[in-house]
C-alpha cells in the first residue's frame, strides 16, 4: 500500500479507515486534534494513541509538513515563503500585512496552464496538481511557525483553483471544518481565471466561499488576448456564472482587473467594466500591474489610474484600488513562478 499523507483525509474517511483496524472513531478524532488544533505532526507524539493505532498510522501515512527552504522578507513586511515539496519541486505562499489583516495567499498547482498575457506564473506552463495536503501544509506552516493570526486566506498563488477542483476544495473543507482547522468560510476566497464549469460546480457544492474572477478585460477580443481561456468561456457566459454565484451563494462576487498602460486602462474600458459589474452585482478590485521579467507591458500613472477610477465611480459601481505588495521580493501578485527552474 502505497503511504500517503494523512491530511489528505477528511475526519469521517480517516474514522473509516480506523474502524477497519478495528479503533474507536474517537481515535481519528484525536489525531485531527493532534495536527490540527496542536500543531503535532510527529506520530510518536501523539502520546495518547494506542500502540496499534500508531503502527497502522505509521506504515500507511505521512503527516510532517513541506519544507520551508527559504523564508524572504520584504519592507513592507510581505513575507514570502519558498516550500520543497516531497518530489523536489518548489511552491510559494506570501503573507501580506496590511493593517489589521493579515493575509496568507497561497498556491494550488506547480505551474499554471492558462498562460495569462501578464502573468508570471504560466510562463512555464503546467507542472502538476497539488494535493489537498499541499495546500494545508501552507496554511499550517503559519500557524506553527509564525505567531501572528491569519485573518484571510486567499487561493491567489500559484495555479489555477478550479483546475485543480477536487483537491482544492478538500482543502477548504478541511480548512473550514471545526473538527479542523476552523476556519470561517467568509475569511477564504478563491480566485480563477474563468473556468465557467467550475464556477457552476462550486457553488452547487454548497462551500460558500468569497468568489474573485480575474476579469482583467470587459471585451471579448481583449480578453480573448489577455486571458485566453476566454475564447473557450466567453464573456456573456462567464457573466451568467457569476451572477448566478451570487444568486446562489449571497456572496458578492469580485472582478479583479489588472491595469495594463495603453491597453485595457482608456476611459471606455472603465465604462464597460462598470457596465458589467453593475450587470451582474460585483464588486471591482483594480491592481496596478507588477512588471515581469521578459513580459513589455507597463504600469499605468498614478494619474492615468485615478481617472480610471473616477470614470467607474462616476457610475455609482463598487472599485477599490488593492495596494500591491512584496514586488520587491517579486511576491506580488502574478509575480509568482516556477522557482528553482529559473
Ligand atoms: N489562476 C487564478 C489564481 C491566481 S490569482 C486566477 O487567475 O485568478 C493571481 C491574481 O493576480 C490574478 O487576478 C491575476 O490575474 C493577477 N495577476 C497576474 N499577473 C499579474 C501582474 N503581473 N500584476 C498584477 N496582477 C497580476
Amino acid at each position: 500500500m502505497a503511504v500517503t499523507d494523512i491530511k489528505n483525509l477528511t475526519l469521517e474517511e480517516l474514522e473509516k479507515e480506523l474502524a477497519g483496524i478495528g479503533a474507536r472513531p474517537f481515535s481519528a478524532k484525536q489525531i485531527f486534534e493532534w495536527m490540527y488544533r496542536k500543531s503535532v505532526f510527529d506520530f510518536d507524539h501523539m502520546t495518547n494513541l494506542s500502540k496499534d493505532i500508531r503502527a497502522h498510522i505509521k506504515s500507511a501515512h505521512t503527516a510532517a509538513l513541506d519544507r520551508c527552504e527559504k523564508k524572504i522578507p520584504s519592507s513592507d513586511k510581505t513575507v514570502k515563503y519558498l516550500y520543497r515539496l516531497d518530489d523536489s519541486r518548489f511552491i510559494e505562499s506570501v503573507h501580506i500585512r496590511a493593517g489589521d489583516r493579515d493575509t496568507l495567499c497561497v498556491s494550488s498547482q506547480v505551474g499554471c496552464r492558462f498562460r495569462c498575457a501578464f502573468c508570471a506564473s504560466g510562463m512555464k506552463g503546467f507542472i502538476r496538481n497539488l494535493s489537498a495536503a499541499e495546500i494545508l501544509n501552507q496554511v499550517l506552516y503559519l500557524k506553527t511557525a509564525e505567531n501572528r493570526k491569519i485573518t484571510n486566506y486567499v487561493f491567489m498563488g500559484m495555479g489555477e483553483p478550479l483546475d485543480n477542483y477536487d483537491n482544492v476544495l478538500r482543502a477548504i473543507g478541511l480548512m473550514n471544518s471545526p473538527d479542523a482547522l476552523n476556519i470561517g468560510i467568509r475569511n477564504i476566497t478563491l480566485s480563477t481565471c474563468g473556468l465557467v464549469p467550475g464556477i457552476k460546480k462550486l457553488m452547487d457544492s454548497g462551500i460558500k466561499v468569497n468568489l474573485s474572477v480575474s476579469l482583467h478585460a470587459a471585451r471579448d477580443d481583449l480578453r480573448n488576448r489577455l486571458v485566453p481561456v476566454n475564447r473557450k468561456y466567453p464573456l456573456a457566459a462567464l457573466y451568467e456564472s457569476c451572477s448566478d454565484y451570487f444568486k446562489k451563494t449571497g456572496r458578492l462576487v469580485t472582478l479583479e482587473y489588472v491595469l495594463l498602460e495603453n491597453v485595457n486602462d482608456a476611459p471606455k474600458d472603465a465604462y464597460a467594466l462598470a457596465r458589467a459589474s453593475k450587470k451582474i452585482n460585483a464588486k471591482i478590485n483594480l491592481i496596478l500591474y507588477n512588471p515581469v521579467k521578459g513580459l513589455s507591458f507597463g504600469r499605468p500613472s498614478s494619474s492615468r489610474a485615478s481617472v480610471f477610477i473616477s470614470k467607474i465611480r462616476e457610475t455609482g459601481a463598487k472599485v477599490t484600488l488593492r495596494e500591491s505588495r512584496g514586488s520587491e521580493i517579486m511576491a506580488a501578485c502574478g509575480q509568482l513562478c516556477l522557482a528553482g527552474t529559473k
